[in-house]
């Protein structure tokens, strides 16, 4: 089997189970932006993930993910728009500027020095700069990316007050080896209250390859999908 083929093949099980997901939920499959975790996996896997339909492709290292760009806008086809580029990765304050020029969205932002940081690269760039509170529900397990809920509000306001960056919503990766479920409720509760704080604040990024089902009951709009779609990583992460 061709890859193209193996991925045509894993992209089509995992968007039937998105619409049997969002069926259940009594949800339109067109609430939900699906976004392909690229990472590991190189920019020619990129390309045809592109021309099998994927829109949106997500990354979690800074040069590996600007490499990927880059090359990819290589294979291109003259005049064809590339994939938006969502970084899902722990970031370095020092790295932040590199990947607020190339990002179309940050989905870690967790400290407010990771905010400033990206909103001097925003502005040094000309562009602005959409970003996702990240949100850790593991409680105090302390070196988790994400702020603790209690700390939201604060960080989404700063966000939102910054003329380079624009506050989109939240987003959290569900502690390892718990129900996910009631940490989904609480991130769609949280992000109802931001919102109606930020009308831009519409998104909600929940939802990997073992609990993206669970994350469209709770209201999610983003899920970010490796492993099912392009295959498990060699273990480095
Ligand atoms: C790797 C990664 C994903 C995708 O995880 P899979 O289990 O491969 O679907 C989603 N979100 C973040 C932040 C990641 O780093």
């Amino acid at each position: 089997m061709t890859r193209r083929a193996e991925l045509a093949a894993r992209l089509e099980a995992v968007e039937q189970q998105i619409a049997q997901a969002c069926a259940a939920a009594g949800r339109e499959r067109d609430e939900i932006t699906l976004v392909a975790i690229t990472k590991t996996y190189p920019a020619s896997d990129v390309a045809l993930l592109a021309d099998l339909g994927v829109t949106d492709v997500g990354e979690n290292r800074h040069p590996e993910a600007r490499d990927k760009l880059e090359e990819f806008e290589q294979l291109l086809p003259a005049g064809a728009a590339p994939p938006r580029m969502h970084f899902v990765g722990g970031l370095q304050t020092n790295k932040a500027g590199a990947v607020a020029r190339y990002a179309d969205v940050v989905h870690s932002v967790d400290r407010p020095k990771l905010a400033r940081s990206l909103a001097r690269g925003a502005e040094a760039a000309g562009r602005v700069l959409d970003c996702l509170v990240q949100i850790d529900f593991g409680g105090d397990d302390a070196g988790r990316a994400g702020v603790l809920p209690e700390g939201v509000d604060d960080l989404a306001d700063l966000i939102a007050a910054s003329d380079s960056l624009r506050l989109r919503g939240v987003m959290t990766v569900a502690p390892l080896g718990q129900d996910p479920e009631p940490h989904f409720a609480h991130l769609a509760e949280i992000a109802e209250r931001i919102r109606t704080r930020h009308e831009t604040a519409d998104i909600i990024s929940a939802g990997m390859s073992g609990d993206f089902a669970a994350a469209v009951r709770h209201g999610a709009t983003h899920l970010r999908i490796g492993r099912s779609i392009l295959g498990e990583r060699p273990p480095l992460q």
